[in-house]
């Protein structure tokens, strides 16, 4: 069983570093973004509830989220372990997994300056099939907005990586999910990572540093 959580602002790399983390410890990512996305574009009860908070840069209610991560976490997929993206989010959050029970073997907080945080957020686009993740700039697609991996085009950019709700993401973060970074120093399973170069290269980092 292993069970590891990404940590990190919006922007961090959350995602593309759980991605590669999959493939090599052959777990699933548990992205609660992603499953909220989901839920909102599907129309059910949770998406409605969610759309609101998340349309405005806002952390969506701690009973909504974690009634999600506990339904997730039951799938026969799971039953190894996996990667969480983007949960806990809050201390709520984080000690509604001690009362599931649910002992995180390492938190990987990723590192990365406010300015670069922007860059990425700004230039960000997916697939709206598939999800791959790109940037413009970064980390384009080999044919211009086209996904590499099924064709789909054009790629999309979210409506929460505009401007304004970028920085309201920030505060969200640092008001609320900040403080979680010295809570797992206290309980020594806090692997810091700079979050600033090559993707690959932090990968290798995040690897070296689980002595992987
Ligand atoms: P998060 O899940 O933390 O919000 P993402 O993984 O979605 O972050 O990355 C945000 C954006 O930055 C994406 O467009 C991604 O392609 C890009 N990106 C990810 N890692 C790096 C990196 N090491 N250097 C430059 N850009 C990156
Ligand atoms: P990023 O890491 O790029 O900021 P996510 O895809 O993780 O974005 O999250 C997008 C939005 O979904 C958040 O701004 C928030 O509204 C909502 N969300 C995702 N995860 C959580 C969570 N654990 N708690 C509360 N809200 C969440
Ligand atoms: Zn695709």
């Amino acid at each position: 069983m292993k069970r590891l959580m990404m940590l990190g602002p919006p922007g961090a790399g959350k995602g593309t570093q759980a991605q590669k983390l999959v493939e090599a410890f052959e777990i699933p990512q548990i992205s609660t973004g992603d499953l909220l996305r989901a839920a909102k574009r599907n129309g059910t009860e949770l998406g409605k509830q969610a759309a609101p908070f998340m349309d405005n840069g806002k952390l969506v209610p701690d009973a909504l989220v974690i009634g999600m991560v506990k339904e997730r976490i039951t799938l026969p997929d799971a039953k190894n372990g996996y990667i969480f993206d983007g949960f806990p989010r809050t201390r709520t959050q984080s000690e509604a997994l001690d009362e599931m029970d649910v002992v995180l073997d390492h938190v990987i907080s990723i590192e990365v300056s406010e300015p670069e945080l922007i860059r990425r957020l700004a230039g960000r686009r997916s697939c709206k099939e598939c999800k791959a993740v790109y940037h413009l700039e970064f980390a384009p697609p080999t044919k211009a907005d086209t996904c590499d991996k099924c064709g789909c085009s054009p790629l999309i950019q979210r409506s929460d990586d505009q401007p304004a709700k970028i920085k309201q993401r920030l505060i969200e973060y640092a008001a609320e999910t900040s403080p979680l970074i010295e809570f797992y120093q206290g309980k020594g399973i806090l692997v810091q990572i700079d979050g600033e170069g090559d993707p690959k290269e932090i990968k290798k980092r995040i690897q070296s540093a689980l002595g992987t």
